[in-house]
């Protein structure tokens, strides 16, 4: 099975040094907060699978309700037709979500539901006025801002890595540089204001240009959980109101509950035009994706047939009815079993031993937002300098982790936990003390 894998699969990052030297670790099946090897290991899963599960694996409720649809049926068109599924599932998306974001467009992945904000964000301006808003054909986001891997979420996105070979095949977008929020001086408040400031100064030149700005609400996962300021996404959005920009909220990493609220937008009190969602939406158990629309943004595609106002956009799986019952039980199981509540309740649990890292020299920083943790891992805490890149020592720390039985990943020079949300607290406690051992058994010998 290994050589086969090998042979045929090509994974994501596939070529990456340490991946073809890693044996690969081939999962049979999960229980609770556990994934089975082939070879009967078990691990702790500190990544909730990609950062997607909620109530941890094998859920028996969340199992009877796939069941239940599959004896049903398992998929039909959106396209000329509807299914029950999808439609309870897109009101309940209505309530629940922030401000009064009405209409759902489905798809299956974090960067479609992120191509089809952008385009719908893109099309409303010329929706309503072709002539006056025919410059609005850009976006502004945020310095190594993540969004999805497709062309269109790629433009929009801010790391390198992504980038570079593709560079032609990307449309521009306008950075908000420096000042980022990481590593500046001063209070919240004073960094807070110093990036919006700098926002505010792109808006004034450029917005008669931007028909959207798109964001990774308090938290830039992929960066390494950076995390920002209080008060920033607020006044993110109002300045957005305030330059006629729409607001793009990408909660496909941070919404569910990972960083303690239902959706992180609501911790801000921002209202999105247009919010992504996918990874956690069915509890990790099926691909699904959400963009949201306002009623604002919505009615800008209503008109006579020969306006033509249509968006043409589609996807063969939209709405399909196996993952929308498993996205309604995930959010009736989030309600019923008051996960909310309790992620709050261990985060609290989590930043106490995390404070216990903080000793080791090897640990420059320890960011947390929620259930959402970076370990940045530096060859210098005073000058944060980094070990160099060719000893891989991130990727050293997450294989003596998997050797103890954890599974994390590092995202660059940051080790990064993102337990189950549902995870018990031993288990919790038990990964963040392994990736501890790690740190100090691969930096100290
Ligand atoms: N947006 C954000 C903020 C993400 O973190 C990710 C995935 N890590 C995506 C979009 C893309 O989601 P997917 O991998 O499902 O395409």
């Amino acid at each position: 099975l290994k050589q086969y894998d090998k042979t045929h699969v090509w994974h994501p990052f596939t070529q990456m040094k340490h991946y073809i030297n890693e044996d690969p670790l081939v999962i049979e099946r999960g229980e609770g907060s556990y994934l089975f090897d082939i070879e009967g290991n078990k691990y702790l899963d500190g990544y909730a699978s990609l950062w997607v599960n909620v109530h941890g694996h094998n859920d028996s409720e969340l199992n009877q309700a796939i069941h239940n649809q599959i004896e049903t049926i398992s998929h039909s068109t959106l396209l000329g037709s509807a299914n029950v599924p999808s439609i309870l599932l897109a009101k309940a998306l209505a309530d629940i979500t922030p401000g009064d974001l009405s209409k759902v467009f489905y798809s299956d992945t974090g960067a479609a539901a992120v191509e089809i904000a952008l385009k719908i964000a893109y099309q409303y301006w010329k929706n309503i006025d072709p002539v006056k808003y025919a410059e609005k054909n850009t976006f502004i986001s945020l310095k190594e801002a993540y969004h999805g891997d497709t062309v269109g979420a790629v433009s929009v996105g801010g790391m390198a890595l992504y980038h570079r070979i593709f560079h032609p095949l990307l449309f521009d977008r306008i950075e908000t540089s420096a000042p980022y929020p990481y590593r500046m001086d001063g209070t919240p408040e004073e960094i807070s204001a110093r990036c919006l400031d700098n926002l505010e100064s792109l808006l004034k030149q450029h917005h008669h240009k931007v028909a959207g700005l798109i964001i990774e609400p308090l938290v830039q996962g992929a960066a390494g959980i950076i995390v920002h300021p209080e008060g920033f996404l607020k006044g993110v959005a109002r300045l957005c109101k305030k330059y006629n920009v729409l607001l793009i909220c990408d909660e496909v990493a941070v919404g569910f509950g990972r960083t303690g609220s239902l959706f992180a937008s609501e911790q801000e009190e921002a209202e999105p035009d247009l919010l992504c969602l996918g990874k956690g939406i069915t509890g990790g158990y099926l691909p699904l994706a959400a963009t949201l629309a306002s009623e604002k943004v919505y009615s800008a595609f209503l008109g006579e047939a020969s306006e033509d106002k249509t968006f043409y956009h589609g996807h063969t799986y939209t709405g399909n009815q196996l993952a929308c019952s498993a996205a309604l039980k995930n959010i009736e199981l989030i309600r019923e079993r008051q996960l909310i509540q309790d992620i709050q309740r261990k985060a609290l649990v989590a930043a106490r031993e995390l404070e216990k890292l903080k000793g080791l020299a090897a640990v420059g920083d320890v960011r947390q937002k929620g259930l959402m943790i970076g370990i940045e891992i530096v060859k210098d805490q005073k000058t944060k300098a980094l070990f160099p890149r060719d000893m891989q020592i991130e990727h050293q720390i997450i294989l003596d982790a998997r050797k103890r039985g954890v599974i994390v990943r590092p995202l660059g020079p940051v080790i990064t936990i993102m337990p189950i949300l549902a995870m018990p607290d031993e288990h919790l406690i038990e990964i963040i003390d392994t990736v501890h051992r790690a740190i100090k058994a691969v930096t100290e010998g």
